[in-house]
């Protein structure tokens, strides 16, 4: 296996592992509970904003991850900003 191979290789094995303790943070979690009991269900062609609130102390908001239960708020925007 040449370099560039093991480098691409190395590359696509840490965006993985990224990929997964992305997936593992409780925001994301929260995200799948609440599209999972139907919370985020949206009429078709509605386009909304899901805010993720998450704690004043959480590390999300300094690069690191997500360590809170962070508060959901879907707000549908209304048909005259989508259309803008
Ligand atoms: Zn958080």
């Amino acid at each position: 296996m040449g370099k560039n191979a093991q480098r691409r290789r190395s590359v696509g094995q840490a965006a993985a592992h990224q990929a997964a303790r992305s997936l593992a943070q409780p925001y994301v979690q929260a995200i799948e509970r609440a599209r999972a009991s139907g919370m985020l269900a949206l009429a078709p062609g509605t386009v909304a904003v899901l805010e993720v609130r998450h704690d004043d102390d959480c590390p999300k908001l300094r690069g690191g991850l997500c360590r809170c239960a962070p508060d959901l708020a879907l707000r549908p925007l209304p048909a005259k900003e989508v259309d803008a």
